[in-house]
Formats: structure tokens, sequence, C-alpha cells
């Protein structure tokens, strides 16, 4: 096992603590400690954890996640969604009109 030569960081807060640190078998590069998971997902156990780990889950609130492609494939998904409700509700403008007339 070479991973354990590594310094092993918690992904959620960046700091190493090898004792009481989670890895995650499907990803095999993101590790947590059990006190953020504690912390943080308080509703994954540390055996969810170490199967799927919270990143792997595609709900990791950690600075990175947040303020990387997480946050801005949201802003995007909202632009798209209002995008499609901009248009319903101008196709039914445009249909109501042109009943009127
Ligand atoms: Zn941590
Ligand atoms: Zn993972
Ligand atoms: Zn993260």
């Amino acid at each position: 096992m070479k991973v354990n030569c590594l310094a092993v960081n918690c992904h959620q807060c960046r700091r190493s603590d090898r004792r009481t640190v989670v890895p995650c078998t499907k990803c095999k590069e993101k590790f947590y400690r059990i006190k953020c998971i504690r912390e943080w997902y308080p509703e994954l156990e540390e055996e969810e954890v170490s199967e799927l780990c919270p990143y792997c889950h595609g709900k990791c609130n950690c600075n990175l996640c947040l303020h990387s492609s997480g946050m801005l494939k949201g802003y995007l998904h909202l632009q798209l969604k209002l995008n499609d409700h901009f248009v319903t509700m101008m196709s039914e403008f445009t249909a109501t009109t042109a009943q009127l007339q």
C-alpha cells in the first residue's frame, strides 16, 4: 500500500491526521477525519464514508469544492432553469397575445 507513505490530509480541513482519518475506497484519494465527518456530515457513518466519501457522494462541502466546480455547476443549472422558465413564460405570453388579436 503506497498510500500509507503519503501525507494523509483530511479533504475537509486539509489537516493531516494519520490516526483518525478515514480513507475512501471508491476514489482511493480522499480522506476525511472522523472529527470532520461528525461535524460536517452527521448523517454519514464512518463506515459509509470509507465506502463512499462525501466527495464521491457529490455533497462535499469543503471550501475547495464549494468554491470550485460544485458552485459553478449549481449556478449554471440555475441559469438554465431560469432561461427555461423565461422561454415558457414568453411562449405563453405570445400565445395569449396572439389569441387576443
Ligand atoms: Zn478534517
Ligand atoms: Zn471518494
Ligand atoms: Zn471537498
